[in-house]
């Protein structure tokens, strides 16, 4: 049984298998930091939360590194505009660096609350100014750069294959209509590497560089760290497909650039959460946070359970109706769980079918819809826990801490009595029944796994 992701660089599946042994380098671009995270991005998050735990059930080890962009992210992808973190800041009323801290956390509690594993290593791009210094005097040196009276800029024609991931026409966008506003620029696709700090006015967060007082772009930071902390050339980054176009582009073009290798074995890229059609984002004005989720009455683990049931490469369609049957049938689930007996050997067909569909550039619908078959088919309650735990170590929907809830043979009796009754069709005696289960202090539940028994609260 084959590994296979889709590769966005060669636009298939291919058999997936890291440079060198069992060792896995992965990296997966963060946030920036000037507003809560909203939904889609957190989809983002929850695709590449899958992908990493489906490498550990491998059994590869995983050095995953995330960063966090608190400087030079520009309002708008062209390099122009204020940063995003300075204008946010203006807003807020507050310091830049208390607004990246701000939302550091509240980024970190999202990914807690959704049961994503953390990174091993937290990277902040003003953390690292002196790599991302060096890196574009690395490029400078070898002629790949040219100043502007705004900055330093990255010479997209001097390398022959650029916007190879995005499979960009740049002859054509040359000739095209998009409209330039940085007349200094010598092609569209060119991009800053390092920003000048504006004259007139005095910017919270620069540096002093070769090239003057400024800032770093936003594209170097992940160039920058992705390779001092995995290496020149490492097997996967990942991001939303917005990324593929302009940063992770720029990305591969500056890294290799700066090192004649290949940056990047597999590029992984997740889908859109989108709303009526409509990309969830911040232009489109339809953000909706995890916070407002959960005043709607919606689990943070809903919503990952509501993220699983589509591919990561389609759009998903949000809407509330939705996420709360999703809610639904996780809750299903963590009522049955909550009854069974202790783990014994699990339900090896099931198991198999389950990693076949994983192991298929993270099915994880199929995935969902093999717990169900094992579920309503005949093996034993404790059998299907030991394989809904092991499933469960790459849906991370935090079964194992469902606590267990013993029912008394009373009330087990009561039951078995009770379904008796509704096969004979005597509702009559079954609502009886029901009854005496509310004095016993337990409800039923007729679902599609059968009754599910509840403690009344
Ligand atoms: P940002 O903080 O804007 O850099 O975005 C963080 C991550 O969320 C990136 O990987 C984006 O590609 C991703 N992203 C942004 N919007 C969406 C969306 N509507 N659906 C899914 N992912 C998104
Ligand atoms: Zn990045």
């Amino acid at each position: 049984m084959n590994f296979q992701l889709f590769n966005t660089i060669s636009r298939q599946k291919e058999i997936f298998s890291p440079r060198q042994g069992d060792m896995v380098g992965l990296y997966t671009c963060g946030p920036t930091v000037y507003a809560p995270p909203h939904l889609g991005n957190l989809r983002t998050y929850i695709f590449e939360d899958i992908l990493k735990r489906t490498l550990l059930f491998n059994g590869y080890k995983v050095k995953h590194v995330m960063n966090i962009t608190d400087v030079g992210h520009l309002t708008s992808d062209a390099d122009e505009g204020e940063d995003k973190m300075e204008k946010g800041a203006r807003t807020a009323g507050k310091t830049v660096w208390q607004l990246a801290e701000m939302y550091t956390e509240l980024f970190q509690n999202n990914l807690k609350d959704l049961n994503i594993l953390p990174p091993d290593i937290w990277c902040k791009a003003t953390d690292h100014i002196t790599e991302q210094i060096a890196l574009i005097k690395k490029l400078e040196d070898k002629g790949y750069t040219y100043q502007t009276s705004d900055g330093v800029y990255f010479d997209t024609s001097k390398l022959t294959n650029y916007g190879k991931l995005a499979q960009l026409n740049t002859a054509g966008q040359k000739a095209g209509a998009r409209v330039e506003t940085n007349p200094e620029k010598k092609n569209p696709t060119d991009f800053a590497l390092w920003k000048l700090s504006p004259t007139d006015a005095k910017r919270q967060m620069e540096w002093p560089s070769p090239w003057g007082t400024g800032f770093p772009g936003w594209h170097i930071e992940c160039s920058a760290m992705a390779i001092k902390y995995l290496g020149e050339t490492f097997d996967i980054h990942c991001g939303g497909i917005d990324h593929i176009p302009v940063h992770h582009t720029n990305e591969i073009a500056q890294s290799e650039a700066a090192t004649g290798k290949p940056f990047v074995r597999y590029w992984l890229h997740g889908e859109f959460l989108v709303i009526n059609e409509k990309r969830m984002g911040k232009s489109e004005g339809n953000l909706l946070t995890l916070d407002w989720l959960k005043n709607e009455g919606v689990s943070p683990l809903a919503y990952r359970y509501f993220c699983l049931g589509t591919h990561y490469r389609k759009p998903l369609n949000f809407s509330l109706e939705a996420v709360l049957s999703a809610q639904k049938a996780l809750t299903n689930l963590y009522n049955k769980i909550a009854t069974m007996d202790k783990p014994a050997i699990g339900c090896a067909e099931y198991e198999a079918k389950f990693k076949e569909a994983i192991n298929d550039d993270l099915n994880t619908p199929q995935a969902l819809a093999v717990v169900w078959e094992m579920m309503k088919s005949d093996y034993p309650d404790s059998a299907k826990k030991q394989s809904l735990l092991k499933m469960d170590e790459v849906l991370g929907l935090g079964l194992k801490n469902v606590p267990k809830l013993t029912i008394p043979p009373e009330v087990q009796a009561l039951v078995e009595d009770r379904k008796r009754v509704r096969l004979a069709r005597d509702y009559a005696k079954a609502d009886d029944i029901r009854n005496r289960l509310k004095e016993l202090g337990f409800t039923v539940d007729d679902t599609d796994l059968g009754p599910v028994v509840k403690k009344l609260r």
